[in-house]
């Protein structure tokens, strides 16, 4: 109950401060970890480490000033994102916060790590996806801005998701095929093996436990959970329902192959920079369809796997037939001919076309209708 209360005010605070999103102090993403030693007053923390200070004696200390290096490094070398805000903000990591705190957050600012009760989470600081798909949270409040409810506030958990599971995976050096999409392996219930808080691979499959039961994320819009848009109901169940882009994602990474970051991940994070702050998944399905085509070429195999993927969790794009995905789901599957492909790929390259048409026209009819 505590943490929820205390998640909940700092997770208000996280929605001002990105109302001031501009103010930021820049600081060459500089990190600084301070220790709350137990408390939960940020302002009485004492330095722990120091971005060119010597390792710290507390663990927790340096695994949150790596952690969060990693995922500023990340962002800059496959991104060339200057850290969260893209402007340098400095990173401040606050450990041993509170009493059993079960939580780690961004909350506008900087990043805040509870030890866990050890029963249901361990220390906060020991999972870089975990870290990863908090800062991350900055990074969309900075960029698209989704709000953070019903659908935009499950693609805004989402985003965090797929970027702190790649986060992960690039340190690792690990493919697609090779990742576990797992998040929260190492903290989620360290007394109860093979389990972790949310899966992108199989979304409803991360955890079954005496604790906590199943996990209740669906995969597909056929199982989208409405719930109410308030705290109780998750903000229309964002933390649920984020399970069906996570497996979008899953799907176009592991249909492209090779490194997640190199194909998959630039077309998510291009589509997080162009989308507005109340994008259904109908809308980001779309943008990544576009991105796609504008990145790797209309009609590509990387076009091609957003939109099997999409299609597969029961959002098609607009304008795209759902036979020509089973054709191309049948041809990937070795069932399809080689002639087959091509005329997919031909279709997907029409598709494209008219749908970068039908963007430029809808720009002509905007700056038409601004000029009335
Ligand atoms: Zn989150």
């Amino acid at each position: 109950m505590d943490t929820l209360l205390t998640t909940a005010r700092l997770r208000g605070e996280r929605a001002v401060r990105a109302s001031f999103a501009g103010a930021a102090a820049p600081g060459n993403g500089r990190r600084t970890v301070f220790d709350c030693e137990q408390g939960s007053f940020l302002p009485a923390a004492v330095l722990a480490r120091p971005e060119d200070g010597p390792e710290s004696v507390d663990e927790s200390a340096n695994r949150a000033f790596d952690g969060l290096g990693l995922t500023r490094d990340f962002y800059k070398e496959v991104f060339q994102r200057d850290s969260i805000d893209g402007r340098g903000m400095r990173l401040d990591g606050y450990v041993h916060f509170g009493v059993k705190f079960n939580n780690a957050f961004w909350d506008g600012r900087q990043m805040v790590f509870g030890d866990g009760d050890g029963k249901q989470l361990g220390d906060l600081t020991g999972s870089l996806d975990v870290i990863a798909h908090e800062l991350t949270h900055g990074v969309t409040e900075h960029t698209a801005g989704f709000e953070y409810h019903n659908q935009s506030g499950a693609l805004n958990e989402s985003i965090s998701d797929v970027f702190g599971s790649l986060v992960k995976q690039w340190s690792l050096k690990q493919s697609a095929e090779e990742a576990d999409w797992l998040i929260g392996a190492d903290v989620w219930t360290p007394g109860i093996d093979a389990d972790a808080l949310r899966s992108l691979k199989a979304p409803g499959h991360a955890y079954n436990n005496a604790l906590f039961g199943r996990d209740p994320q669906p995969d597909r819009m056929s199982k989208f959970i409405h719930l109410p848009d308030t705290e109780e109901g998750d903000n229309g169940g964002v933390h649920f329902n984020s399970g069906i882009p996570n497996k979008a994602f899953f799907l176009t990474a592991v249909g492209i192959g090779g490194f997640a970051w190199e194909a998959a991940g630039p077309i998510w994070y291009e589509s997080l920079k162009v989308s507005g702050a109340e994008a259904q998944f109908q809308d980001f399905a779309h943008t990544t369809f576009q991105k796609a085509g504008e990145l790797f070429g209309v009609g590509s195999a990387e076009q091609s796997a957003v939109l099997a993927a999409w299609q597969e969790v029961e959002i098609p794009i607009r304008g795209v037939p759902t036979g020509v995905v089973r054709a191309r789901n049948l041809a990937a599957n070795g069932h399809g001919g080689v002639g087959q492909q091509d005329g997919l790929a031909a279709l997907t390259k029409q598709i494209g076309e008219l749908s970068a048409k039908m963007t430029k026209l809808a720009k002509d009819v905007n700056a038409l209708k601004a000029t009335r």
